[in-house]
């Protein structure tokens, strides 16, 4: 399973129109894939059919209140394909979590019983490099950054860079920037093929080799609550996004070392974490047994009893990945 952020703090270079359509097309291509909108705006919620006007629960509540993301899973029209939505409560939450502890991997632990459920979890993250914005840095392994080549931006794509080296030297050691797009793409001037050549020049091999142009059906399809693939299937916005989920899965070996990588570190923690919960669990014991006849063998069988429960409930959880 991959975990994506599509980040850019510069507003309406694309972000969500990649989300959406590039999480379509991947849910095309047979990957079981789930958007999830941190962006106030909600643009990607109502984009995929959720009325966010009328939302009793969003990803403000995820935040707000730990609300398990599974309980505000939305199906939407393309099989495959879920949606976790935003609206504009969760604006305040910058400043109503501000001095809460461990603010910024709420997202983190919020999205890891999702882990391995699904193929693709892409954030479509807000225009800034605020808390919703670190929190998903700090919960995704990958970020890809949609890039508006109509104007040469490469001072914003710093910022944002030394952002994400930032959360990788703090936060999230396993964070790697899988690429850059190249959205908005003018077939009819010189500036974008400029645009794309300085970027190829800065960041090599990091730009993704398809090219999202500029399409009127692309700007269009978001009133129609449908995908690129669904609203127009023949047009040239289907085909770049086609190109580019199949470059994103082409890639999926490439990344495949690193997830087996997070996952041996997560699981060698947990296994250091359980022997220091069973090494405190002896010393423990060595305690009660220090007590003596009845109230010995009344706490031997509570622990006994307690610990069957907590197997029974380990196993419960383990049946339900
Ligand atoms: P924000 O930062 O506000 O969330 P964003 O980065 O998510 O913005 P989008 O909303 O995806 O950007 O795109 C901004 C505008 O450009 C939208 O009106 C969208 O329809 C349009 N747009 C995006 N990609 C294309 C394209 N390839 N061709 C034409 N219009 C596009
Ligand atoms: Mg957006």
């Amino acid at each position: 399973m991959r975990t994506i952020a599509l980040i850019n703090q510069k507003g309406g270079v694309g972000k969500t129109t990649t989300a959406v359509n590039l999480g379509a097309c991947l849910a095309d291509l047979g990957k079981k894939v789930v958007l999830i909108d941190i962006d106030p705006q909600g643009n990607s919620s109502s984009w995929m059919g959720v009325d966010i006007n009328e939302l009793h629960k969003s990803m403000f509540n995820v935040f707000h209140d730990n609300l398990p993301i599974k309980e505000i899973l939305h199906e939407t029209s393309i099989e495959n394909m879920w949606v976790v939505p935003s609206n504009v409560t969760l604006a305040a939450i910058e400043r109503t979590l501000a001095n809460k502890l461990e603010n910024d991997t709420i997202l983190k632990k919020s999205i890891s019983p999702l882990i391995n459920k699904f193929d693709y979890i892409i954030l479509d993250c807000p225009p800034s490099l605020g808390l919703l914005t670190v929190n998903a840095l700090s919960a995704v392994r990958e970020v890809i950054i949609p890039l508006e080549t109509k104007v040469l931006a490469l001072n914003g794509l710093v910022t944002l860079l030394n952002t994400v080296n930032l959360v990788k030297d703090t936060l999230n050691s396993s964070l790697e920037v899988t690429g850059i797009i190249a959205c908005m793409f003018d077939v009819r001037t010189n500036l974008s093929n400029k645009v794309v050549e300085k970027i190829k020049e800065k960041f090599h091999d990091k730009l993704f080799k398809s090219i999202i142009r500029e399409s009127t059906q692309l700007a269009e399809c978001p009133i129609s609550s449908l995908p690129i693939t669904r609203y127009a299937p023949d047009s040239r916005g289907t085909q770049d996004y086609m190109d580019l989920a199949r470059e994103v899965v082409e890639g999926e070996k490439e990344v495949a070392r690193y997830y087996e990588e997070d996952e041996a570190e997560t699981s060698r923690h947990f296994d250091e974490e359980s022997k220091e919960v069973d090494q405190q669990d002896d010393n423990d014991e060595d305690e009660i047994d220090q007590h003596s006849g009845e109230v010995e063998s009344e706490a031997s069988w509570q622990s006994g009893e307690e610990k069957n429960e907590a197997d029974q409930r380990f196993g419960e959880g383990e049946k339900e990945e």
